[in-house]
């Protein structure tokens, strides 16, 4: 389930890249498309990926990152005052 976060976060554009994908580690075992509550990995063929606009869905948990055993995701926060804002919580 898509988890409805409108309203509860704001979001400051600029991020850039900041979850990126090793595909040669990858064992397409799919526990980050599991994972992610907002449904931004997908499986294309015999590849994973990150959606096109991720950068302004993601809710920067890293859990995509936490989940994969195959340390085949870069996580980082985005730099400089940019990405999501938490209204509440
Ligand atoms: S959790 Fe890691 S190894 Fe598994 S499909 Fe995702 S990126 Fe690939
Ligand atoms: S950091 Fe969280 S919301 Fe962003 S892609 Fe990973 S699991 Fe999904």
């Amino acid at each position: 389930m898509k988890i409805p976060v409108a309203g509860l976060v704001k979001r400051v554009s600029g991020t850039g890249d900041f979850i990126s994908l090793d595909a040669d580690k990858c064992t397409q075992c799919g526990r980050c498309i599991i994972s992610c509550v907002m449904q931004l990995w997908k499986k294309t063929g015999d590849r994973i990926g990150l959606i096109k606009d991720y950068q302004s869905k993601c809710l920067e948990c890293g859990a995509c990152y936490q989940v994969c055993d195959a340390d085949a995701i870069r996580f980082r926060y985005p730099q400089g005052g940019t990405g999501i804002i938490y209204e509440r919580g």
